[in-house]
């Protein structure tokens, strides 16, 4: 990589050192405590940047930060929370293998180390150059709690980052999937299996028709998955079943598909009238798609890594789900601007370093545009 984007040696030390404190304060979702600490710990790097405003807000006992300074320009989204239960750090401790270049911690690439590159990003920014930070408590757990701060705060907003994890050399996440949770239950007839068979009707039967039936909803060339996660019912073999329920996990690409299962499931086939068939549940976040001007941001994008990289910027199209999927639908959203490593939620999550003073670069120049001044 060139060299026009690398840190001066006393950046260099104080952004290794950031991430590791963020590494080392355990954060897990629900820990409010935790969470809190890995917020106040961003603190003194942000106030080294002129004329912002702090502003903490409670969510149910959750904070959640918002730095900013005038309006209108870039939304970096940030989350606070991790995977990891307390205590992880025991057997799984910051390690940093330097012949190779990566450092290994609970929760470094998602997303300790992305909440840093914002931080110095926004320290390099232009004095003028509008911005808003969030860092918000709950992402890992479906952003119950955060939706609608994001949502608002989007609104007002020319261009949204999302500091996820990129993917392994470097690309951005350009459309990711919106996931569904949702819940079959089957209530049935119990009846004695071998002296009345005829007067129940099997709630494990009906169920297994649904399975079925639920394999014709996917769409892989669309890119629909359906996905009959978990299944219970009946309580003995000799009992007509009375009663089962199906947990299941759907991932669409696009809002029309979202709908069509929505749709769907509302209205399910019975296959045996004795039956009843609900579903329930939500997609807990609609699919991101890059579109229209989004495109436009995501090529400045590529132009900006190109010139300082000499390397490509790739976009690729991921299943899970992130804040962005919130944003998309709003303003212009691009996600995975965050740190590159491997590993994010496995026991190997590490970062590889020498892309971290990139990523700083790219997020300071895309926060300059957007906020129209350069
Ligand atoms: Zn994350």
């Amino acid at each position: 990589m060139l060299q026009d984007w690398d840190f001066d040696a006393e950046v260099e030390s104080q952004i290794r050192s950031l991430v590791h404190d963020l590494v080392v304060m355990e954060s897990p979702s629900g820990d409010a405590s935790g969470i809190h600490r890995v917020m106040e710990r961003l603190l003194p790097d942000l106030f080294t940047i002129p004329d912002i405003t702090v502003s903490w807000h409670q969510e149910s006992g959750f904070p959640l930060l918002d730095v900013s300074r005038g309006t209108r320009g870039a939304l970096l989204l940030g989350h606070a929370d991790t995977v990891w239960a307390e205590g992880t750090l025991t057997t799984m401790p910051w390690y940093e293998d330097q012949d190779a270049g990566k450092i290994f911690g609970p929760g470094i690439l998602d997303m300790k180390a992305g909440l840093a590159i914002a931080v110095f990003a926004l320290r390099g920014i232009g004095p003028t150059t509008p911005f808003r930070l969030l860092v918000t408590p709950d992402e890992e757990i479906g952003s119950r709690l955060s939706r609608g701060y994001i949502e608002a705060s989007a609104k007002k907003a020319s261009l949204v980052l999302v500091l996820e994890s990129g993917m392994p050399e470097g690309g951005l996440k350009i459309a990711r999937a919106g996931v569904g949770d949702f819940t079959c239950t089957v209530t049935g007839k119990e009846s004695h299996a071998g002296l009345e068979p005829g007067k129940g009707a099997s709630a494990v039967r009906e169920m297994a028709q649904q399975v079925m039936w639920l394999d014709t909803l996917e769409n892989r060339i669309l890119g629909t998955t359906v996905n009959p996660g978990v299944i219970s019912g009946g309580t003995r073999s000799n009992v007509v079943a009375g009663q089962a329920s199906l947990a299941i996990d759907v991932r669409v690409r696009t809002l029309g598909e979202m709908q069509r299962i929505e749709n769907t499931l509302a209205h399910p086939p019975v296959f045996n009238p004795g039956t009843e068939v609900h579903y329930h549940g939500e997609f807990n976040r609609p699919p991101m798609e890059l579109g229209g001007s989004a495109h436009e941001w995501f090529r400045r994008a590529q132009e900006t890594w190109q010139d300082h990289t000499a390397e490509p910027l790739e976009g690729r199209r991921v299943g899970g789900a992130s804040d962005g999927n919130f944003t998309a639908e709003i303003t212009p959203t691009l996600d995975g601007l965050g740190a590159v490593g491997a590993g994010p939620h496995a026991r190997h999550e590490q970062i590889e370093w020498r892309y971290m003073a990139p990523r700083v670069g790219l997020v300071r120049e895309l926060v300059d545009r957007a906020g129209g001044t350069l």
